[in-house]
């Protein structure tokens, strides 16, 4: 992951006509977790109304609780893939929580044509799976989206992207997503996003950061503005290369973290402000 040297230009890469490296800047947006073909044609539809063609979409969940749903795992694969590149959408963030998934996802990819490209992503609750970050890293396939652990140090989770880059893949995005901490966050977890220079000096991974995971509502500053457009802003500032945000059509029916969700209405504003902050800095 560039600690201990090595070419700078080996560590950028493109997937699917989407370039990933240092500079690079895209926003991933989608629901936490796939439920219905019509939310997720909406959202599509609205994406590329607005000309995003990166999405993240959850079909394996892993749940707090055994009882909340746990996603529709490999049965939506094909219509997900279908919808996705029928607006045109290139690279799906798609969680993994085993070896298996990874086969299910390509098969799925491969029996529907290839109409999109898929980012394995690795959850903050698999952050230190050492058999799931070899079995990310030992395909070339798939590029890798790190989310670091929620209770790790950043030295954890660097060792942990080793084990995925040591195995062969290198093609890894770092992703920060808030931390717990004992202090008893207003948010769902502690915003680490002064940490993304942190990470560009240290490693040679583009950094991605998750607004709506580490602030986990959608409260609002005195300014009337969403806390989660806050983060968005100081991820960007501090030179995120990637944000990964939920949106969903209609969020009080979401199957998942529907309470963190934004609106399709919010959506435009929401790239708009991203915009705005880019430019500005
Ligand atoms: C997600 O991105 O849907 C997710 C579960 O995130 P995290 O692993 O960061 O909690
Ligand atoms: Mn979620």
């Amino acid at each position: 992951i560039g600690r201990h040297g090595g070419q700078l230009e080996e560590f950028g890469f493109d997937y699917n006509g989407i370039h990933f490296d240092q500079n690079c800047f895209h926003v991933f947006m989608g629901p936490c977790a796939v439920d219905t073909p019509e939310n997720v044609e909406a959202m599509c539809r609205s994406m590329q109304r607005l000309g995003v063609t990166t999405a993240r979409m959850g079909a394996y969940k892993p749940r707090t609780s055994p009882y909340d749903f746990q996603g529709h795992g490999k049965a939506c694969l094909p219509w997900v893939f279908e919808i996705a590149g029928k607006y045109g959408i290139k690279v799906i963030a798609m969680e993994v929580l085993r070896a298996v998934h990874i086969e299910e996802i390509f098969e799925a990819l491969e029996a529907a044509g290839r109409p999109t490209g898929v980012m394995l992503q690795v959850g903050t609750r698999n952050a230190q799976n050492f058999e799931l970050l070899k079995a990310v890293g030992s395909q070339q396939e798939f590029p890798v989206l790190y989310k670091r652990g929620m209770g790790l140090t950043l030295e954890e989770s660097l060792n942990a992207c080793e084990y995925i880059a040591s195995e062969g893949n290198r093609n890894i995005v770092f992703c920060l997503r808030g931390v717990k901490s004992h202090l008893g966050e207003p948010h769902r977890n502690l915003i680490d996003f002064g940490h993304v220079p942190v990470l560009k000096r240290l490693t040679r991974l583009p950094v991605c950061v998750d607004p709506t995971h580490s602030v986990g509502t959608k409260d609002r500053a005195p300014d009337g503005i969403l806390d989660i457009f806050h983060a968005t802003a100081e991820g960007v500032v501090a030179g995120a290369n990637m944000v990964l945000v939920e949106f969903h059509p209609k969020p009080e029916t979401a199957l998942c973290d529907g309470p963190q969700a934004l609106t399709l209405s919010e959506m435009e504003h929401y790239l708009e402000d991203v915009r705005i902050v880019r430019e500005a800095y």
